[in-house]
């Protein structure tokens, strides 16, 4: 995809990615707004997702993001979605999709499969981030927009520690680095760092946490009621998944916290033979083949009962 020959003549362009923004949604975001500020002048240029958490203030001009962005434009020339699989993950920004004189889907989803005018989607890129730094004209990178895309990088991989880092993934990191940013610092800020309310969640889904399945799954909950106790957020409980992932044994990680009364928001991780996307499609999420989830109504055991099921039958 040539991007900016993609935007020629484009006044009106909006950005967006999925509910809950993560690094990398956030990272792509942003980083396309800074670049396309640059390249394209005169275009008036939307950045629409919903409040980023405070750790990202590191990326300049996060605060232009509209999370409520109301306007007299209803028809935007371009409708840019990053890192979300399917339109119904892009929240409030939904609205101005249908009308797009163009829409132009950017992602690396496995899960997608590419309802867009215009798509580049690239299921074996760590990030969207990896994947929009490769369309973007080196002469007009800077710091800050290598700061945006470096953070999507680092977040969708786990600090380069998942399978899906490759050569390409590294190459895209030395790039960036060269721009003279103090990334340990931002790997601190952004990813490690936990508010005390935070490692309090983290604590009680660790201790409350059940293996099954001769020790290969493990599954854990964190309930409304909980997190109204602790004043926590779904923001909160990020990563948990992941920490319950690093027990010794496991292939499987399930965690999941209550959306709504018998409403669950519920991630996987894997490490092994399961493809965790495939489950996760199959209950109308989506993600990647070692990281998805989905929503599912019914009690904890009803989704664990499902769940059960499905991964049995990768697993054996
Ligand atoms: P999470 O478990 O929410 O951290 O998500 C893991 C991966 O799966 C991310 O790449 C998400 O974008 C994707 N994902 C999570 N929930 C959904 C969903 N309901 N539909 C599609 N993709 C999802
Ligand atoms: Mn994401
Ligand atoms: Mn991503």
């Amino acid at each position: 995809m040539d991007l900016l020959k993609e935007l020629q003549g484009c006044r009106r362009i909006l950005l967006t990615g999925h509910i809950r923004p993560d690094g990398d949604c956030i990272g792509s975001v942003m980083g396309l707004y800074m670049y396309l500020k640059k390249a394209m002048k005169d275009a008036v240029i939307i950045p629409m997702i919903e409040k980023p958490a405070p750790e990202f203030g590191c990326i300049r001009d996060i605060d232009m993001i509209q999370s409520d962005f109301k306007s007299d434009i209803t028809e935007f020339d371009a409708f840019i979605g990053l890192d979300s699989s399917s339109s119904d993950r892009y929240g409030e920004a939904l609205k101005y999709f249908d009308s797009a004189k163009k829409r132009i889907i950017i992602d690396h989803h496995v899960s997608n499969d590419g309802f867009g005018d215009v798509c580049c989607i690239d299921p074996e890129a760590s990030s969207t981030c990896e994947l929009l730094l490769g369309l973007m004209d080196e002469k007009l990178l800077d710091k800050d927009i290598a700061v945006a895309i470096y953070i999507g990088i680092i977040h969708d991989t786990g600090v380069l520690r998942f399978s899906n880092v490759k050569p390409e993934t590294l190459n895209a990191c030395a790039k960036l680095i060269s721009y003279g940013f103090d990334y340990p610092r931002i790997i601190d800020e952004t990813y490690y760092e936990k508010t005390r309310i935070q490692n309090e969640m983290l604590g009680r889904a660790l201790v409350e946490s059940i293996m099954f399945m001769d020790g290969k799954c493990i599954v854990s909950k964190i309930d409304q009621d909980t997190m109204d106790f602790y004043g926590a957020t779904p923001h909160d409980l990020e990563g948990i998944v992941n920490q319950l992932k690093n027990t010794k044994g496991v292939e499987v990680a399930i965690f999941m916290y209550e959306l709504a009364p018998q409403s669950y928001k519920v991630s996987l991780r894997s490490s092994g033979n399961v493809d965790v996307s495939k489950i996760a499609k199959f209950y109308n999420g989506g993600g990647h083949v070692r990281a998805a989830g989905f929503s599912m109504n019914g009690t904890f055991h009803d989704v664990v009962n499902n769940l059960s099921d499905s991964i049995a039958m990768q697993l054996n």
